[in-house]
Formats: C-alpha cells, structure tokens, sequence
C-alpha cells in the first residue's frame, strides 16, 4: 500500500482503471463491458440497478445528425451545405448551441473555426482537442465530417455524465471549410490554424465562382474579417494531441466486420494541371503525318501516369486523371489543345515525389515527339503526407481492446483536417465503417451502433490522453 502513497494521482487512477476494465472486458458483452469501464474509471454509477443503460446516447446522436442534416440546400437524403451560405450559418449555430449545452466555452476564430473547451485541472498545460467540420459537397451525405463533430461533443457529454474530470482541458473543433466547394481550398480552416501564409495571402486575393471575395462571403456570415486577422487563426504548442473521428469513406470495415479503423497514416495529393498546344485542322484534310493533336499527347501522358504509379512498387501509391478537356472539342476537328489534371497520392512524400518528376519528364518528351507544346505543367498542390502519432495509435488500441471492439491498423487514403493538425500537434483518427465505403453522395450510412462505437473509442482515448 506504501506504493500507492508516492504514485501520481492519476497514475493510479489509470492503473486501476485498466486493471477493472481487463477483467471486466472477458467475461461481459460489449455495452457491458462500456459501463464498468466508466464506472470503474470514474468512480461514480452510470446506471441505476436493473437493465444496463447506455452510456452513449445514440439515439439522441443520430437525431442530431438528422437534425443537422436538414440544414442542407439540396432536398433530403442529400445535403449540400456550403461554406458561409445561410444554411452553413444556421448549422454552425446549431453546433454552437449543442456546445454551450454540454457545458463548454465556446469561442470562434476569424475565419469560423469554431471551439469549445471543457476546462481540465491544469488549464496551464496544452489541451487535448478533436473535432471535424459540417460543410457538405453539393448533394452528399449527412455523416462524412458530421460524425467527427456531433460524436466528439457526446464523447464529452458520456465522460461528463461518468463524473470524469479532465487533467488538460479538453477541447472540440469545428474547423470551416473542409470541403473545397467554394473556393477550391480544401482544409481551409485547418491548414489556416497549421500556420499556412501561402493562404493566409491568398486568401486576400481570393473569390468564388460568383466573383464573391472571400472578405465579403465571410462578412456575410457574420465574420468581420481584417487583413491581418488571419495571422491569428494561426496555432502554436496549443493541443498535446489532436484526434479526428470519421467515417472510413471506403469499403475495407464493412467487409471485414471490424468495427474500428485506427489510422497510421494519411496520404497527400499532389495536384498536377498541364496544357498541351499544337496546330489542330480538320479531321479529313490532314494527314497523319502532318499532325500535332494534342489530344493524343493528352492521352500518352494519362497512360504515363498509370505506368509511373505502377513503377513505385507500392499499392500505397495511386494516379488519377480526372480531367481530360480537349479543344474545340468537335468530331471533325484535330484538338489543337488539350488539358489534363492529375491527382497523384502517397503516404511516403519521396515516393509520391519522385512520380510528380517522371510525369514532368514524360510531359517533356511526349510533347517533343508529337511536336506540341507543353504550355503549361503547374504543380498546384504538394501537401506532405502525414504519419499518426505513436503514443495516440497505442492509446486508441488500447481503448479499443478496453472495449472489447473488433479493430485494425489502416491508411487513410483521403484527407482530412487531421493531416493539417499533424503539422502543429501529434495527430490520431478514428475510423468506423460506412456503406458499401460510400461517401460524397446521398447514399451515405453509418449505423447507429458503428458511431457509438466510434464514440466509445474517442471519449476513453481522449481520457487517457488527457491525463498524460
Ligand atoms: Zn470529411
């Protein structure tokens, strides 16, 4: 018993917390096993005697997630909700009011991202935070994002309502503008708190489709911007960690009946724009030889793409040409310019470089044996991939074994807000299965239980992060 007098309080809180939870985990079913493990970790009763309650509110999450859902400028099952419009404006305030609910302060920065903070015992040390965004792509879904915030305000409510106290305080982020509808900048928010002043010039300079300058969209919404404001979105040493939790968007969960993806890596776009030019003329009257299509050029270098993937060796490494545009665009007519966009992946930055270089040398040399030029070849983006956080990777493990939840190791192969946080705090996400892998489209699913599930993973690693 000497032992105990000279241990950290919360060491020996997490020490028998674990140790309950051990037993606990073999012998009972999963909702079982969820509520010794508050009970045993908290110290206070999370049922009354008699049928076991759920400590994650699921079905008041799910009506949340309807709820938001219909703050959407597509009718229902799709949702289109998009940055700054009033529809985005009423679901933040919606978000803001599920926060104030939960007990926590709630303050937003100049662009929108929005916070709310339960504070822990030492306010002085950085805070553990997690957190999602809400805009949705014309007509997609209601969970992509929404999960990640809706379920990180309940995983504070369940370790409110188990009478947990925090050590660092614990905080959720609603980060603005995840999706890159209107203004072609996907992550803004995120990428803006991870201290980019690429975009913090840009965004000066940068209007939507409706020739809308960022300044004005963002005063419409409420968000009074000045020049120099979106320097201080910018965070420094604020989070000791940060966690996303996200529906998979791809089919791997689902078909193997794992309930909990814990992500090691995020893969990094690299985005590719090139422009090919040659003398056109008319399909008939020109002769072969005498030809310059830059259609064709366009064609050689999607297939290049393809080949360099293929060369890395890895299936970690992927190419897509999602644009092919020709001009004049006519049956009759030799396209005399062509444009490409090509979308390039990785979780190895070297890797994924090395496939950017060739395709630059193969857009060189197809554009010389076809006697066209190459007018443009831009690198538009060239995000470095991002690797989780060890000590996060074993926390959520072992939270999942705690829960007696079916889990693996995976990549995430589309990005997230999470791969901007890993720049300024050690970075972990949670993955639960979705349907059929959908996403970005109104069919999206995930079942109530698969969210708690999620859920349960986030409240007890945000737990023991908050501890250490
Ligand atoms: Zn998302």
């Amino acid at each position: 018993m000497s032992l105990k007098l000279v241990l950290p309080l919360h060491f020996l809180f997490f020490f028998f917390f674990f140790f309950f939870l051990s037993s606990a985990c073999a012998s009972t079913s999963t909702d079982q096993s969820w509520i010794r493990t508050m009970e045993e970790f908290s110290g206070y009763p999370t049922h009354a005697p008699g049928p076991p309650s759920l400590p994650v509110d699921a079905e008041g999450l799910q009506k949340q997630i309807d709820e938001l859902s219909a703050f959407s400028d597509t009718p229902a099952p799709s949702v289109t909700r998009v940055l700054y419009s009033d529809k985005d404006v009423a679901a933040r305030r919606y978000i803001k009011n599920l926060m104030e609910k939960s007990g926590l302060s709630v303050r937003e920065d100049a662009v929108g991202n929005i916070f709310g903070r339960w504070n822990g015992n030492d306010v002085g040390l950085a805070a553990v935070a997690t957190g999602s965004h809400i805009d949705a792509i014309p007509y997609s879904g209601k969970y992509d994002g929404v999960v990640g915030v809706l379920g990180a305000i309940e995983a504070i409510n369940v370790l409110k309502r188990s009478g947990f106290q925090p050590n660092r305080s614990l905080e959720v982020i609603m980060f603005t503008s995840e999706e890159p509808t209107r203004f072609g900048i996907s992550c803004l928010g995120s990428r803006l708190m991870a201290g980019s002043e690429g975009l913090a010039n840009a965004l000066k300079e940068t209007v939507d489709a409706q020739n809308i300058s960022f300044f004005d969209a963002a005063r419409a919404a409420g968000y009074h911007i000045d020049q120099e404001d979106f320097r201080n979105v910018f965070l420094k040493d604020t989070y000791s960690s940060f966690l996303e939790l996200h529906i998979e968007q791809g089919p791997i969960l689902e078909e193997e009946g794992v309930s909990i993806g814990i992500v090691t890596a995020i893969a990094a776009p690299a985005s590719i724009k090139v422009e090919f030019e040659g003398n056109g003329g008319h399909a008939g009257a020109v002769l072969m030889p005498a030809r310059n299509d830059a259609g064709l050029a366009a064609a050689e270098l999607a297939l290049a793409v393809e080949k360099h993937v293929l060369e890395s060796g890895s299936t970690d490494t992927v190419g897509t040409v999602g644009i092919l545009e020709l001009h004049p665009g006519a049956i009759n007519s030799i396209p005399s310019k062509s444009h490409v966009e090509i979308d390039t992946r990785d979780i190895d930055e070297t890797r994924r470089n090395i496939v950017v270089e060739k395709i630059h040398q193969s857009a060189i040399s197809i554009a010389k044996n076809r006697r066209v030029r190459l007018s443009e070849f831009k690198i538009i983006n060239q995000d470095p991939p991002a690797l989780s956080a060890e000590p996060i990777i074993k926390a959520m493990e072992h939270a999942a074994r705690q829960l007696n939840l079916s889990h693996k190791l995976m990549i995430s192969r589309a990005y997230h807000d999470s791969l901007f946080m890993a720049r300024i705090s050690p970075m972990g996400m949670i993955f639960i299965p979705c349907y059929k892998g959908y996403s970005h489209k109104p069919e999206e699913f995930a079942s109530a239980e698969d969210i708690a599930n999620g859920v349960k993973v986030l409240a007890l690693t945000l737990a023991k992060l908050s501890q250490s």
